[in-house]
């Protein structure tokens, strides 16, 4: 029978059947999955076989191709990625101006992360009732920024009851992953769309006894209106893998045009003369803050290398 996973605990899976039925599942030993080199075989949005034993065991024996998925590195071991979700319709970042205020850094690295996924993101910035008057300018400015981009960007307040059906309708019909800081609203903004769900600020369920060790597993439900969420608790930040420094500017989606034009196809758009990226920048053409996003990840990337 065909199922699909909902949530992951790294030794359990809970499985909704064709049926509709939510099942416990188990893998037995070792899948071959040579998509990537992760620590957890089967994720959350994956498409599976599943076979009832006679002994009531619930198998996974199979897991389809994924059309896409989002990782972030392994906690124990950084060479290793850890599948946060697979087979998703988009991503959604949950930010806010204030209370806490999301940096344009963070926002900028999950676009990156979403771009080398192949996963497309939407923005949506919560607590639009805590805004000043240069909180309201500094979104216009942002909204426009990241739509000139084609990601689609969303001002909610939970408490002013304001955007939340144009929030409905960013995810309506869609398999959407949510992310963001803590403290943003995401667990407020997803109970409130899925009464009765009450999911928690801090899953707690992996303590282990062992030290100051939470593990935090991501989890699907489904929409009243269509559709599916997954939230995922206590993740911040979605790996950049699999790029290389010299890579990293097409996914920048303003700076891809302009990348076969610097003097140099090896371009670093840093130190290098004749660099269309940094004409660009000179000529306002892309938006400084997000070249020092740019820029900044770059460094990431070198460090890494040692
Ligand atoms: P999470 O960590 O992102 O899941 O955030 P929570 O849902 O736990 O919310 C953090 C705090 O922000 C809580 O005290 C919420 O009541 C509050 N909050 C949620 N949405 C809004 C909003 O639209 N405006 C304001 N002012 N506070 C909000
Ligand atoms: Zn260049």
């Amino acid at each position: 029978m065909k199922a699909v996973v909902y949530k992951s605990t790294g030794s359990w899976y809970r499985v909704k059947a064709e049926n509709n039925e939510f099942k416990d599942a188990r893998i037995r030993g070792k899948f071959k999955t040579d998509e990537i080199t992760s620590t957890n075989p089967v994720a959350v949005g994956d498409e599976v076989t599943i076979s009832e034993e006679a002994s009531g065991d619930v198998m996974i024996i199979e897991i389809a191709p994924r059309k896409n998925y989002i990782t972030r590195q392994s906690p124990q071991n950084k060479n290793l990625q850890h599948i946060i979700a697979a087979n998703l319709d988009q991503a959604v970042l949950m930010a806010s101006l204030r209370n806490p205020r999301t940096s344009t850094g963070f926002i900028d690295r999950f676009l990156v992360a979403c771009e080398a996924f192949h996963v497309p993101a939407i923005l949506v910035f919560n607590k639009s009732d805590l805004y000043r008057e240069k909180d309201n300018k500094e979104f216009q400015r942002l909204k426009s920024l990241y739509e000139s981009m084609k990601y689609p960007v969303i001002s909610t307040s939970l408490f002013e009851h304001s955007g939340i059906e144009d929030f409905k309708n960013s995810i309506k019909g869609k398999r959407s992953l949510v992310s963001g800081h803590s403290g943003v609203g995401k667990s407020s903004l997803i109970n409130y769309i899925l009464p009765g769900t009450d999911i928690k600020i801090q899953d707690v369920s992996g303590w282990s006894g062992k030290g100051m060790h939470t593990t935090t597993f991501a989890e699907m439900y489904d929409l009243p209106f269509g559709g599916a969420v997954i939230d995922t608790p206590g993740m911040r930040e979605f790996a950049i893998h699999d790029i290389s420094p010299v890579e990293l500017s097409h996914y920048f989606a303003e700076m891809r045009p302009l990348i076969g034009q610097c003097r140099f196809n090896n371009c670093l758009h840093t130190e290098e003369p004749d660099c269309a990226i940094k004409n660009g920048v000179a000529a306002g053409i892309i938006d400084t803050g997000r070249y020092i996003s740019y820029l900044n990840i770059l460094e990431s990337m070198e460090e890494k290398k040692w």
